[in-house]
Order: structure tokens, then C-alpha cells, then sequence
């Protein structure tokens, strides 16, 4: 059983840091280090802090059973650096995991990929000068292998992808492994570069753009580069927090530079991803011209 306790001496030291753990401070206490001659449990210790970065999982598991969480100075936030390191290590792509939602689509075939259904994630750049930045991309099993063209697909998800059960890595590798068997591939050429562009999809140009207005200075790049950002992160990823609040405070600004830069009445576009594409059309109903009420092509009688 692992456990959380204060030190009794300040004999211990931490796993992770090398250094000293104090008496009587809170220390994490791994039961998966071994076990003395004896039978009896031999613990590895580790300060809360490091534990939180080196067994995530672990003390994440202790923190959650804890009887009076209060009595735990900075519970929530250790919690949550526990779940930070384990995104963090499920980052390096590609990776396997279950679709948290059904609104990514598939970056080969463009189809959605419903909530719950097994995707590989893998490392997508959205370059837009002033914004650099790698996130992940989503495809279908069989997508992935056509996509990726990588025999060693399959080991890399098996070793990479620790939020799957194994059940599931399973059926995630089976998958895979019988698309390749329908489209063999040949093993990857040491010359043959991966397509760069390949990766980046027809977002590309609207990223461009917003490039060019963020030059300028103008808050319609950066609004647009966000809302592509956020559509990007699952909705369980941490930095959707920061994104989402960015964006609500660009929007103001950016939407009334659309409205003007158009000159339409404010309130009248409709946005995706920043960009509007489209316009209300508000007719007071005793305005509509009468013509308007008949099908087009229909013409009186009378
Ligand atoms: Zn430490
Ligand atoms: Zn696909």
C-alpha cells in the first residue's frame, strides 16, 4: 500500500530530488520499490512535490483516498500537477487514447471521430510566425497507418500510450495492424522526407491570415489563431482554461473590428473559429416586402 505520512526522521531521502525529506514533513511513501528479505514492505519515499511529477498516477491514487484532504497543505493543486504529468507523458505522440468527445475529426479523412472511439494522436505544428506551437492531431486507426506510413506504429502506441487499459491498447494495435496488412507498406526510406505540408491541413491559409492581422496589430489575428487552438485541444486539456479566457477577451475588440472593417450593423456576423462566415439577416417581420413571401419562380395568376 503506498501512503502518505509525515517523516518520522529526517533519515529519508527523496527518489526524485536526492535530497533529504525533513521530519515531519508530508512524504509519499512508493510500495512498488521492493520488498525487504523479510516480506515486510520497503517504501521509496518522495517529497509531495516530486511525487507529483515522478508517480502521477501514484500519488494522485493516495491523494484521492486521503480521509481529511484539508489536512494536506496544497491537495487540489498537487492533484492537479498529478494530472498535468500524466498529460504531460501521454504528449509524446504518436500516442493511443480514447476519444474524449466527438469533435475532433480526422486530419487524413476529414470524418469525425466519435466520443469514445480509439484515435491515435499525433504531433501537428501550427506555425503563424509570432505563434509557434505543436499540438495534437487526430486519426482513425487505419488512418493513421496510411498517414504515418510507420511500421514501428505499433510499438511506439504500445510503449507511448498510458492512458489506454490494455484491452483497449489491444484492440487500438489489432486495428492498426490490419489496415497495414491491407495496405503493406514498405519500410520507411532513409531519403524520403515526411511531407511537412502534408501535416498541416486547409487551416493553413486562415492561419496565414491571421498572421498578417497580428503583424498589424490588429486583435482579429490573435482571436482567430486561439479559437483555431481551442478547437484543436481536447476538452479536457489544462491549457483550455487559459485559451478560453484569452478569447473571451479578445472577443469584444475583434468582432467590432469585423462588424466595422464590413460595415454591417454590430451583432449582425456569425463567427467559426474566429472568422465570420456569414450574417443575420434581422427583417422586422411588417417589413418583409410581399414578394418575399412566395416561393422564387412563383407568379401570380391574377
Ligand atoms: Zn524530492
Ligand atoms: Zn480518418
Amino acid at each position: 500500500m503506498n501512503v502518505i505520512e509525515p517523516a518520522r526522521t529526517s533519515r529519508s531521502r527523496c527518489r526524485h530530488c536526492r535530497k533529504e525529506i525533513e521530519e515531519g514533513d508530508l512524504r509519499f511513501g512508493s510500495d512498488h520499490e521492493g520488498m525487504y528479505a523479510d516480506g515486510a514492505e520497503a517504501y521509496g519515499w518522495y517529497h509531495l512535490r516530486c511525487a507529483a511529477q515522478r508517480l502521477p498516477e501514484a500519488l494522485r491514487d493516495a491523494l484521492k483516498k486521503v480521509k481529511k484532504p484539508g489536512e494536506i497543505p496544497d491537495h487540489d493543486k498537487l492533484v492537479a500537477t498529478c494530472d498535468l504529468s500524466l498529460k504531460k507523458s501521454a504528449s509524446r505522440y504518436p500516442y493511443g487514447e480514447r476519444a474524449p468527445s466527438g469533435h475532433a475529426r480526422c486530419i487524413r479523412c476529414d470524418q469525425p471521430i466519435g466520443k469514445g472511439e480509439l484515435r491515435v494522436a499525433v504531433e501537428r505544428e501550427i506555425v503563424t510566425g509570432t505563434f509557434a506551437t505543436v499540438g495534437a492531431g487526430y486519426l482513425h486507426p487505419a488512418c493513421a497507418v496510411a498517414h504515418l506510413e510507420d511500421p514501428a506504429l505499433s510499438t511506439q502506441l504500445r510503449a507511448q500510450s498510458p492512458l489506454l487499459s490494455k484491452t483497449d491498447l489491444d484492440e487500438l494495435v489489432a486495428a492498426c495492424e490490419a489496415a497495414a496488412a491491407d495496405h503493406p507498406v514498405e519500410p520507411r526510406k532513409v531519403e524520403a522526407p515526411a511531407p511537412r505540408a502534408a501535416r498541416v491541413d486547409d487551416r493553413t491559409a486562415e492561419l496565414v491570415f491571421a498572421d498578417e492581422l497580428i503583424e498589424r496589430g490588429d486583435p482579429r489575428g490573435e482571436a482567430i489563431v486561439i479559437a483555431s487552438q481551442l478547437r484543436e485541444l481536447s476538452p479536457e486539456d489544462p491549457r483550455q482554461r487559459d485559451l478560453s479566457r484569452r478569447a473571451q477577451e479578445l472577443l469584444p475588440k475583434a468582432t467590432a473590428k469585423w462588424h466595422d472593417d464590413l460595415e454591417v450593423p454590430r451583432g449582425s456576423l456569425t463567427f467559426d473559429r474566429g472568422v465570420p462566415t456569414g450574417a443575420k439577416v434581422a427583417l422586422a417581420k411588417n417589413k418583409l416586402p410581399r414578394s418575399s413571401s412566395r416561393a422564387p419562380g412563383c407568379t401570380s395568376s391574377s
